[in-house]
C-alpha cells in the first residue's frame, strides 16, 4: 500500500513509519515539527520507500499520485501546562490540527479512495464516570475546560469521521489510544514517562503531581503500533480502545521507575502541578480489540521501561 502518516515526525508517528516499512508498504511521513522533531525520522530518510513532506495538517493537503490509506496522527498531545510544546500552550493549533487537520485527511482519503484512520485519545472518556472505559461510555468532558482543545478537537474528529462514512462511505477506522510510552517520546513535553524516566536516571526526586492516588495504564509502544496496524486491515469503522490494562497510581508507577533504574532520589509530591482537575482513574476496557482484532498487550511495563531506558540515557548523555 502506499500510505500517508500525518505527525510522522512524532513519537508514534515515527513508529508506525517503521513497521509500516518493514512490512514493504510505501510511506509518506507529513509534519510541521511544532511538537515532533526531524531526528526520529533521519534514519528514514535514505530509504526509497519513504518520503517526507513539511507541511501543516490544517491546510489543504495536495499528493501527487495515489493514496491507499491515510493515517491521521498529527497533534500536540502533552497534557502538561509547563511544557511549551504541551497543548495548553498550544490551544488553537491543537483544535486545528484535531478540526480542519481531520477534514483534510478525509477529504485526501474520500478523493483516492483510500481508508483513514484516526488516532484518537483515551482522553475523549473525560475525567470518566464509569470505569474501566468501554467504547460506548460518552464520557464527562467539560467543553470549556483548558483540556477541552485537546478533548473535544477530538470528539469532532471522531464525528466527522463517522460522518465521511455514513454520507461518503470512506473505509474509516478510529483507535482510542491510551496512555503510551516508549523510546523517541520528547524528553521535555512533560509527560508522567518521560519526566519521571528521565528524573530518575539523573538521580533526582520524582515529580509526582498531587497525591499520586491518581492511575493510569502505561502501553509499550510497540504493542500499541500492533493493535493499530491489526485495526487497519480490519473492517472496523466504529471506535476501538487500544491500551494495557494493567492500572496502578501515579505513585506505584513513580515507585517501580525508581527500583528499576536504582534510583535513591526518592519522591517529591508537586501540589497545584496542573491547574485543572486530573482525570482521577484511566483503564482502557480491551473486549472490543480481543474479540475483533485478536489483540492484546504482550509487554510488561518492567520490560518496557528496560527496552525504553537507552534512547533516555543516549540523549541525556549518561554512557
Ligand atoms: P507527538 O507530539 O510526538 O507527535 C505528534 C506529531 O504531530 C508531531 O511530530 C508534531 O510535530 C505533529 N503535528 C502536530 N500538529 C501538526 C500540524 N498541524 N501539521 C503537521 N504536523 C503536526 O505525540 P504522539 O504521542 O506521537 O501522539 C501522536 C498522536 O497520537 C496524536 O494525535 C495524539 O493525540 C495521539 N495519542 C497519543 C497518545 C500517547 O500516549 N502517546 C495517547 C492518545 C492519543
Ligand atoms: N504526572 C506526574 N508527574 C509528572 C508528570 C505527570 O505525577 O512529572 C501525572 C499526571 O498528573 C497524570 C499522570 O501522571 O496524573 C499522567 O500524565 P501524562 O502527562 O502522561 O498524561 P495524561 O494521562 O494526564 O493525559
Amino acid at each position: 500500500m502506499r500510505i500517508l502518516i500525518t505527525g510522522a515526525a512524532g513519537f508514534l508517528g515515527s513508529h508506525l513509519c517503521d513497521r509500516l516499512l518493514a512490512e514493504g508498504h510505501e510511506v509518506i511521513g507529513l509534519d510541521n515539527f511544532v511538537t515532533g522533531n526531524r531526528e526520529n525520522i533521519a534514519h528514514l530518510l535514505g530509504n526509497e520507500k519513504f518520503s517526507f513532506r513539511k507541511h501543516d495538517v490544517s491546510n489543504y493537503i495536495f499528493i501527487a499520485g495515489k493514496v491507499e490509506a491515510v493515517l491521521h496522527f498529527a497533534s500536540p498531545a502533552s497534557p502538561n501546562p509547563q511544557s511549551p510544546s504541551g497543548y495548553f500552550n498550544l490551544p488553537i493549533q491543537t483544535m486545528k490540527a484535531g478540526a480542519l487537520g481531520t477534514h483534510n485527511c478525509l477529504g485526501l482519503a474520500r478523493s483516492n479512495r483510500a481508508r483513514f484512520l484516526l488516532a484518537s485519545t483515551s482522553e475523549i472518556y473525560g475525567d470518566p464516570l464509569v470505569h474501566p472505559q468501554t467504547e460506548s461510555y460518552a464520557g464527562n468532558v467539560d467543553p470549556v475546560g483548558p483540556r477541552a482543545v485537546y478533548d473535544e478537537a477530538k470528539r469532532f474528529a471522531e464525528s466527522l469521521t463517522m460522518a465521511y462514512h455514513r454520507a461518503h462511505d470512506v473505509a474509516t477506522r478510529i483507535v482510542r489510544i491510551f496512555n503510551t510510552y516508549g523510546p523517541r517520546m520528547d524528553l521535555e513535553d512533560g509527560r508522567a514517562l518521560p519526566n519521571l524516566l528521565k528524573q530518575a536516571l539523573l538521580g533526582q526526586p520524582l515529580t509526582v503531581y498531587g497525591d499520586g492516588s491518581q492511575t493510569r495504564s502505561f502501553c509499550y509502544v510497540d504493542d500499541l503500533v500492533t493493535g493499530i496496524i491489526k485495526l487497519l486491515h480490519s473492517n472496523e469503522h466504529l471506535p476501538v480502545n487500544i491500551g494495557n490494562q494493567t492500572e496502578m497510581s501515579i505513585l506505584q508507577f513513580a515507585e517501580t521507575i525508581n527500583q528499576i533504574v536504582g534510583n535513591q532520589g526518592g519522591i517529591t509530591f508537586v501540589k497545584d502541578a496542573r491547574s485543572v482537575r486530573d482525570p482521577q482513574q484511566r483503564q482502557p476496557d480491551i473486549t472490543r480489540a480481543r474479540q475483533i482484532l485478536g489483540w492484546e498487550p504482550e509487554i510488561s511495563l518492567a520490560e518496557g521501561i528496560r527496552k525504553t531506558i537507552p534512547y533516555f540515557k543516549q540523549k541525556l548523555g549518561i554512557p
